[in-house]
């Protein structure tokens, strides 16, 4: 018999219960009893709603109350000594939340400032880093797993602990003060590794799952070497291990992962199906293979019948031995469809969700164990007639907009006139000081546009009322930057949302889910838009908030658009053509947003790529193509414009070593980064590389209220114009103001124009 399990099921509740409850347990609106029922009865929730489609082990342990590394990092006693009281021998849940979180001194600097928070792998959720110091000690210090385990097991499941393997653990953390290497803390983690599953092993557990993704990734050889010791260590525990690998293929590590001396091997055959014929042959006879074949990250059905016939084959080699379950952990995925009762009937037929998934992993399993069982042939024959109406619809398949892609030529992404040329034109035109000063877009989302907004969506305001209540705000956006003195100016985004989904909004081949909410992190959860179809822009997006503004000033007004990598990136992106052509269609859909802002008077555009460097692949080996066709997606919305036109682009980070080359190929006439944290020393790539256009790198942290002061900046742009010619700086704050409120927007923006002042020894 093939049998069908879990890697993990989302935590947060169909009505993203779990948020709600965090967040009236920090507002002190519910107790911590409270919050604990809250967990346990989404958990209990959870098992059943899987077991009732058909998963036979239940996952444990992919609850947690805020992300799961940072239970792992309080299971093993990875607790910085900022959060250790002296009082409390054992982490409380109020640890965990301030680790998470951060807390609020008294005084100016008695707070203890939270983890740091990174993505995991490639996907929109992030972890909360732990930090080790060269003297880590490790001690088992929370029980959440086990006493879930007892949970679920009273419930009478049958459950598959989850834990995160000892390499990938300790691959996530960050060495803190001083320089070692973290390999070294892993004869002192071992031990707990060891602890952990004999206790496990104890409470009757026969299978635990030990995630160790950083396989799918290019290692270090020390760490390579390492996964046999370790595995060879952890295999005289007394129950059954299944490695689990995902988010990409095992590639180089594929020998070592099919050779590890544990039970069971889980690959994902959706992001890598190459490589199960080669896993097929490298597997020991007495190893379980588990197939992943449901896609865990994205919400379209599964072709039941493209992944019978792997799994047909593969239960002919391995009979028992094949496991069936989704590529990954279901926590990318939204919670269920079911949910979603305001869907065309049509779009609901294609999609599916972590419950959904969850039924067709059973399904798929039963089509192997049972292949006559009635519901089955009915479950393929409607899998066969999704994908026959997908391939047929003129929702996803529109001629017009292939015909004009195809159209497409490689004059269409290059600049008429190098930037050298350009800029000479530009400069002429926009007639702007040296340090130019400007900001990334967004200003302050005040209560009132938010409920404005809301108003109008719901009816309850007419669409003139709604466009006057914006245009007021765009009024006062565009009167406090004269006032400041700014030299190029923003509309301020109030009519945004969000930075994709107000563009998603108005292409044609998005769709919209109400309840698709994925958790991003703690408890904040996204919504990302769906793309469906081919995309295309059927009417001018931004042209009439823009030339509305620009009507009320006679400087620079910047257009301000969201570019194609980053609309791609940041929604459920197709899985029938590539994210290449995805990528493409978006940049054309811009490329007329771009010439229309261009015909209606806007001499600057800005096109932000904030999610630019987050698409790029988690192996090396696949860099290239990836960053060939995002530059050339930016470049193919940015190059229809005049010269005289001046093309801007930001990005919210400034790791760009690796990747300079690209950001100097995708030609923006200027490029805003993130900067102010780092000193300025992240710089250091554009002046290696000698980058030839213009920069404004970020001269204050917009993510904290705190005002920088004149000097501070001043200093700043002083170590900029160390590296950066003096004549291609521009002074602009780290990222968008839309979180912060207005006073100390304005304070900071008054010392801002200031200190540029002052560069230009105009004080
Ligand atoms: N223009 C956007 C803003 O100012 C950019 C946001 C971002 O890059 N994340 O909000
Ligand atoms: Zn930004």
């Amino acid at each position: 018999m093939a049998l069908a399990h879990n890697l993990g099921f989302p935590r947060i509740g169909r009505d993203r219960e779990l948020k709600k409850a965090q967040e009236a347990y920090w507002k002190g609106e519910l107790d911590e009893a409270g919050l604990r029922a809250v967990g346990r009865e989404l958990r209990a929730r959870h098992w059943q709603v899987q077991k009732d489609a058909g998963i036979e082990l239940l996952p444990v342990g992919d609850f947690a109350w805020y992300d799961q590394v940072l239970t792992h990092s309080l299971t093993f006693g990875v607790i910085p000594s900022r959060f250790r009281s002296h009082d409390a021998a054992r982490p409380t849940l109020q640890t965990l939340f301030a680790m998470a979180r951060g807390t609020v001194g008294d005084s100016c600097c008695g707070g203890a400032h939270a983890q740091e928070m990174t993505k995991w792998f490639d996907s929109n959720y992030h972890y909360l880093v732990p930090e080790f110091t060269a003297d880590q000690q490790f001690a088992l210090s929370w029980e959440q797993l086990f006493e879930e385990v007892d949970e679920a097991q009273a419930l009478g499941h049958a459950v598959k602990p989850v834990v995160i393997g000892p390499l990938t653990y300790l691959w996530l953390g960050k060495a803190k003060g001083g320089d070692f290497d973290r390999l070294e803390l892993l004869d002192r983690l071992l031990p707990l590794y060891d602890q952990i599953l004999n206790r496990l092993a104890a409470q009757g557990v026969e299978w635990v799952q030990i995630d160790e993704p950083i396989l799918a990734l290019d290692l270090p050889q020390a760490w390579k070497n390492a996964y046999e010791r370790v595995y060879n260590i952890l295999q005289r525990a007394p129950l059954k291990k299944l490695i689990a690998t995902y988010f990409g293929g095992l590639e180089d590590n594929l020998g070592l992962a099919a050779n590890l001396p544990v039970d069971g091997l889980h690959i994902d055959l959706v992001r890598a199906p190459e490589q199960y014929p080669t896993i097929l042959d490298r597997l020991p006879a007495y190893k379980v293979l588990s197939l992943g074949l449901v896609n865990g990250r994205n919400v379209w059905r599964c072709d039941l019948g493209q992944a019978l016939q792997v799994l047909r084959h593969a239960h002919e080699r391995l009979g028992e031995r094949l496991w069936i379950a989704p590529s990954c952990s279901l926590l990318h995925s939204p919670v269920d469809l079911a949910r979603e009762d305001q869907l065309d009937a049509e779009l609901r037929s294609w999609l599916a969700f972590a419950v959904q998934k969850c039924q067709e992993v059973a399904l798929l399993a039963k089509a192997i164990n049972a292949p006559q069982a009635s519901d089955v042939a009915a479950a393929l024959a409607q899998s066969q007639a999704v994908q026959a109406s997908r391939a047929a619809s003129p929702r996803i398949h529109k001629p017009d907009v292939q015909a004009r892609l195809a159209a497409v030529k490689p004059a269409d992404s290059q600049r008429h006139s190098a930037f050298a040329q350009r800029i000479v034109k530009q400069r002429a035109g926009l007639d702007l000081p040296a340090f130019p000063t400007t900001t990334i877009g967004s200003f302050p989302q005040t209560s009132a546009i938010r409920l404005a907004r809301q108003a109008y969506k719901q009816g309850k305001l007419t669409e003139a009322d709604y466009v006057e209540a914006m245009h007021s705000e765009i009024r006062h956006a565009v009167k406090i930057q004269e006032d400041l003195g700014l030299d190029v100016l923003v509309h301020g985004e109030a009519e945004r949302n969000d930075m994709v989904e107000y563009f998603a909004e108005q292409i044609d081949g998005y769709a919209f889910t109400r309840f698709g909410w994925v958790q991003s992190y703690g408890s904040r959860c996204v919504k990302p838009a769906v793309i469906v179809g081919d995309l295309s822009r059927t009417k001018a997006m931004t042209v009439e908030w823009i030339t509305y503004a620009q009507g009320l000033t006679s400087k620079v007004m910047k257009g301000m658009l969201t570019g194609p990598v980053t609309m791609l990136m940041w929604s459920f992106p197709r899985e029938d053509v590539s994210r290449e052509v995805q990528a493409r269609q978006l940049a054309l859909a811009i490329r007329d947003e771009v010439l229309d802002l261009e015909a209606a008077g806007i001499r600057v555009v800005q096109i932000d790529e904030a999610a630019f460097r987050e698409g790029l692949p988690l192996r090396h080996g696949a860099w290239a193509h990836y960053l060939e066709w995002a530059t050339e997606a930016f470049r193919l919305c940015a190059s229809g414009v005049r010269d005289e036109t001046q093309i801007h682009t930001h990005m919210c980070y400034s790791e760009f070593n690796d990747v300079i080359e690209s950001i100097a190929a995708m030609d923006a006439d200027v490029i805003t980064i993130e900067t102010s944290r780092s000193d300025m020393e992240l710089l250091a790539a554009f002046e290696r590389f000698a980058y030839p256009n213009e920069i404004g790198p970020g001269v204050y942290d917009i993510h904290s209220p705190r005002v920088p002061t004149r000097e501070e900046m001043v200093k700043l742009l002083r170590k900029a114009a160390r590296r950066i010619p003096a004549e291609r700086l521009w002074v602009n704050p780290d990222c968008g103001l839309k979180t912060r409120g207005w006073p100390e927007t304005e304070a900071a923006l008054v010392n801002m124009v200031a200190a540029a002042r002052e560069l230009r020894g105009t004080a």
